[in-house]
């Protein structure tokens, strides 16, 4: 089936959706399930890649643009026109690798921060296309580190919640007009 969900990677320059920033109680709330997928969230999915693609981002999930439900757009090669985009509905996580690695994350919801992150390196999934297809994938290097950095903002949580170094953490935050009490550290 041809993906008829492909937009035109391109800079608009009033993007469909508004993104929501770190602060704002949008990116806190657990993401409710989809039950129904049909051209409605078709139409959404479409809304959020040229949202994400006018911000030059490389993954986006619905709660950024004030959308409390578990859907999730990625595309690791944004320059690329032939590497279709990967959407995720209802995603679910159903292992990790043992091996751990750092690497340096940012967020379309926090502009400007760039900060370490350690992650499991490899991550498998299972969720459903934009047709209803139920999938799994196993991923790593760029694609499975956005794939969790995604999927943790389904659960109300952002990249800069697992930052170690929360020194430099407060002093970029507060560099770029964002509050370290917006910072919710994970365990
Ligand atoms: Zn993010």
């Amino acid at each position: 089936m041809p993906s008829e969900i492909a937009v035109e990677k391109k800079k608009l320059k009033n993007p469909p959706l508004k993104l929501h920033y770190l602060g704002d109680r949008a990116l806190r709330q657990p993401a409710k399930r989809i039950t129904k997928i049909d051209d409605e969230l078709r139409q959404l999915v479409r809304e959020m890649l040229q949202t994400m693609y006018s911000s030059d981002g490389i993954g986006l999930a619905a709660p950024q643009v004030g959308i409390n439900k578990q859907l999730i757009v990625i595309d690791c090669e944004p320059d690329n026109p032939a590497n279709p985009p990967l959407v995720l509905i209802n995603p679910v996580i159903k292992q990790v690798s043992k091996d751990i690695c750092v690497a340096q994350e940012g967020c379309l919801s926090i502009p400007n921060i760039y900060m370490d992150v350690k992650r499991p390196e490899v991550v498998e999934i299972a969720y459903k296309d934009e047709y209803g297809r139920p999938k799994t994938l196993k991923a790593g290097d760029l694609l499975g580190r956005c794939i969790q950095h995604e999927m943790d903002h389904l659960n109300g949580v952002v990249f800069v919640d697992r930052v170690e170094n929360s020194l430099t953490l407060a002093q970029e935050l507060s560099k770029n007009g964002f509050s370290y009490q917006a910072v919710k550290p994970v365990a």
